[in-house]
């Protein structure tokens, strides 16, 4: 049987150093910073039966229908246009995964600026008010 020297000269040695944090600590933070998938992103559930209906709408827009980052590329994502909770097919497009990225970090955006209270100076009361 032989014997494993163990002090730290013997073996790789972490360059850091050993972390001062408590054991699991970096995982409870991946836990809490990375989105494990992109469903994650959305408040609204997608419906019973999507992975049809996604098909569906791939089939009927070959072409991305935004255009706003591409030159009409293949579609690989649907999007709702209107109404998150509205699955009909009017209510839904292919569009490639650049402009649907866009237009979605755009929808956020545009709902976190909504979420922020108002930096504008109040409008004054009216003197004549008490
Ligand atoms: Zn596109």
């Amino acid at each position: 049987m032989p014997t494993y020297r163990t002090n730290a000269h013997d073996g790789p040695r972490n360059a850091r150093g050993p972390s001062s944090y408590p054991r699991g600590y970096a995982e409870v933070v991946m836990r809490r910073t990375v989105k494990p998938s992109p469903q994650e992103w959305r408040t609204v559930p997608l419906p019973r039966g999507w992975v049809k209906i996604r098909k569906r709408i791939l089939h009927r827009d070959p072409q991305c229908t935004l255009r706003t980052r591409c030159q009409g590329a293949a579609s690989e994502e649907v999007d709702h246009i209107g109404d998150p909770n509205d699955h009909s097919d009017r209510n839904l497009r292919g569009v490639c995964h650049t402009c649907h990225a866009h237009r979605t970090g755009q929808q956020g955006a545009a709902a976190a600026n909504a979420r922020r209270p108002s930096r504008r100076r109040p409008a004054p009361r009216h003197p004549g008010i008490t």
